[in-house]
């Protein structure tokens, strides 16, 4: 799903998922030259792939088929961990792409699980309460038999949410009574033994990892988040919840969108008000106070960190070279393309890749199954600290390592490598490193 970026946007970049996560699968993997190359290439396949077709009654009374995916792309460190998606252009391709990058999320945050992701293929705007209940009961039931807490354990993802994890749940529980069912997913309501601070746990793991690598200084004059001027495309769970983050501790939020446009506002916004706004209109365009921008224009203006929180593709070969922000958080899954990577790479604009930026949720996604295995509830505060002692933890693993190759310890004088790449490598060979353990490989 490229979004809204169709390949003209693009330029000439193949915007294949597949393709990309090869690539970047590749650029890192170039730098750990003594993996054996077959265990390279087990490494890149998928585990398990589920493609189901379903019938669904609609409130017309007509019958509707639906597709749905879910894969597995690895579990050597745990069960498959990762979201669901509802939207009309998700592929499978995607899918597996989304399912390799929990892999790599969940083995650099050091989670006990490895990498999955599903998608129904649906658009969740036109479609009314009770539809998406029935579509998310039957797609459960057709997966049922390889979901479980100890084997595949989904989560939220592009419009879906507390409901559809309910709803997940009871149905799972009901195919298999008598046992204590409710790690088969995380992001469910609190009530349901939902994590305290799991809806805001992306959002907030943004602003950690970003505040952590602030302040190792490798930006002129911009050492903290207080004073910087943000940029965030997308409104909805992580963005919405960066937004108000960055502007607790000083930030200006210069602009925010959803897929209806944006806003921008010179003197800065306040997202709790463009949320209100957002509750009763529907959508940011036309808050008071503010201009209208696009999407488009947003990722282009004037400011010092620009945070993608919508979907993948959004920053590519054509306007990465006019990005004028001096950090990339990638709130999203998969926003830049392997050439926007390279672009901004060479103008001096260094991004925090998604496998760190938005790793908060599944670290607290990790919290809420290991609360469920217990039956308890931790606090908000609780949650939270763990969550922000991991990312920052992780930042540091990735900064560091990239010292390693900024001094010459490692690279052999080849290119310095981006972050995303360096996250990539030190992921790969953990993952690499407990398949051999482990005798998987042989
Ligand atoms: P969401 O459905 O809550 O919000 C998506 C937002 O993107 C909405 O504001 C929507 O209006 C906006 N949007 C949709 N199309 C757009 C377009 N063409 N241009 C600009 N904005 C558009 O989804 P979310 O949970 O906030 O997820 C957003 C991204 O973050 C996805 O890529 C998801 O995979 C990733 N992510 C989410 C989580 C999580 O915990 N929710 C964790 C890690 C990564």
């Amino acid at each position: 799903m490229s979004g809204a970026t169709t390949d003209a946007d693009s330029g000439v970049e193949n915007l294949d998922p597949i393709a990309i996560s090869e690539a970047r699968f590749e650029r890192a993997t170039d730098c750990l030259d003594r993996l054996h190359r077959g265990l390279v290439d087990f490494l890149k396949h998928p585990k398990r792939v589920n493609l189901v077709n379903f019938p669904v009654e609609m409130d017309d009374d007509s019958v509707r088929s639906f597709q749905g995916f879910r894969v597995v792309h690895n579990r050597v460190f745990g069960p498959g961990k990762g979201g669901i998606r509802y939207h009309p252009d998700v592929t499978m391709e995607e899918v597996v792409s989304l399912a390799k990058l929990m892999t790599w999320k969940c083995a650099l945050l050091g989670l006990p699980f490895g990498g999955a992701k599903g998608g129904v293929v649906c658009d969740p705007k036109q479609l009314s309460e009770r539809e998406l209940r029935r579509i998310t009961r039957r797609f459960t039931s057709e997966l049922h038999e390889s979901l479980g807490p100890f084997q595949d354990i989904p989560a939220p993802d592009l419009y879906t949410g507390a409901q559809t994890m309910a709803w997940i749940y009871d149905t799972y529980d009901m195919l298999h009574p008598g046992y204590n069912n409710r790690a088969v997913v995380t992001g469910k309501p609190i009530e349901m033994g939902g994590a305290l601070g799991r809806h805001e746990a992306t959002g907030n793991g943004c602003l950690f990892a970003t505040q952590r690598f602030l302040s190792r200084g490798l930006i002129a004059d911009l050492q903290e988040v207080a004073g910087a001027r943000v940029s965030i495309q997308g409104f909805g769970d992580v963005g919405s919840v960066a937004a108000e983050a960055f502007h607790r501790q000083g930030a200006k939020i210069v602009a925010l969108s959803d897929s209806g446009g944006g806003i921008f506002r010179e003197e800065g916004l306040d997202p709790a008000a463009v949320r209100q706004f957002k509750d009763e209109q529907g959508r940011v365009s036309g808050m008071p106070g503010s201009r209208a921008v696009s999407n488009a224009e947003l990722l282009e203006l004037d400011c010092d960190i620009l945070l993608p929180a919508a979907l993948g593709n959004q920053i590519h070969a054509v306007n990465a070279p006019r990005i004028k922000a001096r950090l990339v958080v990638e709130g999203a899954n998969n926003p830049t393309t392997p050439a926007a990577d390279r672009i901004l790479q060479q103008r001096g604009i260094h991004l925090l890749p998604d496998i760190l930026a938005n790793a908060g949720g599944v670290t607290v996604s990790y919290y809420e199954w290991v609360q469920n295995q217990v039956n308890e509830q931790w606090d908000y505060e609780t949650t939270t600290e763990k969550m922000r002692a991991k990312i920052q933890g992780a930042t540091d693993t990735v900064f560091n390592r990239w010292q390693r190759f900024v001094v010459g310890e490692e690279g052999e004088g080849g290119e310095i490598p981006d972050f995303r790449t360096v996250a990539l490598v030190i992921a790969i060979e953990r993952v690499a490193h407990a398949t051999l353990m482990r005798g998987i490989w042989p």
